[in-house]
């Protein structure tokens, strides 16, 4: 069996056979992952730089160079690394005296520090599966983004206490801005304006309470309360929409699941999209005491908003960014900060950004030529080995070799 890192329900039961240049047979892999094992055989990386195509070996001295003489380097990136990768980079982070943040400091890092401090319960899939009578998908489409997460936990599979499964013993609940494609699965939908999140939250824990909701279709909400009063156990699984909407008022999802659970049980799992993202901020939490955003300038361990990719894209003389594409993904301005100091990409996958790079490093990818271990988005490790031979450097070991050159 394979393991699919196209997205942070790494699969484990995907049966795949490979011929010269394509993909032959496939069993379970779903379209996401079809399209990220694809890859393996389109728009790969050369080493280079400044454009020019040069040895692995060049490359790395050269990205050693620009780390070692840069005053305030950022490392960035991080999700798409395994655990093995990402404890290297924090080490050489802490090494260069430099700033270190991944792709969720500025979007759902706030829901996952409640998560991974237990200020919000939280359970894994396997639970979910095998007890969830009630899923509530907030501002998330795990159609688009996690494609199996309805067939292998949330909504068709059996489970322990599930064995009616959809047909019978599961509610699939989506609020969002728009009627997604998990939306058109499932029969509870509730439509929430953009930045209305929080006058829904109002109105759920009105009706929870035995009030009139303000907010809302009055009849619906009532509707969405008694659902809610008769689950077992339920889940939330909240995505970049509600917590975009949200945004600092996290509390507010804090305040109703802990109404939830005066009545009955309920878990809360984030919808992370990268398949190791759980896994950078659960090891950088437990060195550092943050998540995220983390600076280690003059030996000190700082956190803030100033030592996220956003601010700290406009201060930094040197950026490396491993398995991400900032120019294509953060906001224009940011992008323009990064594209203009000397940048280091280290991506099995030709990106913008490593075409604007300085130093290009192609390293091979994880689940097909490297092995490794990662978190699940619901904190479970997940081991896997490479199914490919490849003369590629992994993250982990391009990491090593720069911080030895450093
Ligand atoms: S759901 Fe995610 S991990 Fe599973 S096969 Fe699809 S892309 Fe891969």
């Amino acid at each position: 069996m394979v393991v699919c890192t196209g997205c942070s329900l790494l699969c484990e039961d995907i049966e795949l056979a490979l011929a010269t240049g394509a993909i032959s047979q496939v069993k379970n892999l779903c379209r996401k992952g079809h399209g990220h094992f694809q890859a393996l055989f389109t728009e790969r990386t050369m080493p280079k730089i400044d454009g020019q195509e040069v040895s692995v070996d060049q490359a790395i001295k050269k990205a050693a160079d620009i780390l070692r003489n840069a005053k305030h380097p950022l490392l960035y990136g991080w999700s798409n690394s395994t655990l093995e990768a990402q404890r290297v980079g924090i080490d050489l982070a802490r090494k260069l005296g430099a700033t270190i943040d991944d792709t969720m400091s500025f979007c759902r890092g706030i829901l996952m520090e409640r998560v991974l401090t237990g200020k919000l319960p939280t359970c894994t899939l396997d639970d979910v599966r095998n007890f969830a009578d009630t899923s509530i998908f907030w501002g998330s489409d795990p159609s688009n983004s996690h494609p199996r997460h309805l067939s292998r936990f949330a909504y068709y599979p059996r489970g322990e206490k599930r064995q009616k499964s959809y047909e019978e013993e599961r509610t699939c609940i989506v609020v969002d801005v728009r009627k997604s494609a998990t939306a058109k699965l499932c029969s509870n939908y509730f439509r929430v304006p953009p930045g209305g999140d929080a006058d829904f939250i109002a109105s759920v824990i009105a009706v929870l309470d035995g009030k009139i909701p303000k907010y809302g279709d009055k009849k619906r909400m009532i509707e969405l309360g008694t659902i809610l009063r008769k689950t077992e156990y339920g889940a939330i699984s909240p995505g970049l929409g509600l917590v975009s909407s949200i945004q600092d008022r996290i509390e507010l999802l804090e305040t109703l699941v802990a109404k939830l659970n005066e009545i009955t049980t309920f878990k809360v799992v984030p919808m992370v999209e990268h398949y190791n993202t759980r896994g950078f901020n659960q090891l950088l939490l437990n060195d550092t005491g943050y998540l995220n955003s983390v600076s280690f300038h003059s030996g000190q361990v700082t956190h803030g908003p100033e030592n996220s990719v956003i601010a700290a894209a406009k201060g930094c003389d040197a950026a490396l960014v491993i398995g991400s594409d900032p120019l294509s993904s953060l906001p224009f301005g940011t992008a323009k900060c990064l594209a203009r100091v000397p940048l280091i990409a280290i991506d099995p996958r030709r990106s913008l950004t490593t075409d604007a790079a300085k130093v290009v490093i192609p390293s091979a990818m994880y689940g097909l030529e490297a092995g490794g271990s990662a978190i699940r988005m619901d904190g479970v490790k997940i081991e896997f080995e490479p199914i490919v031979k490849s003369d590629l450097l992994s993250d982990e070991q391009i990491l090593k070799r720069l911080k030895e050159e450093i």
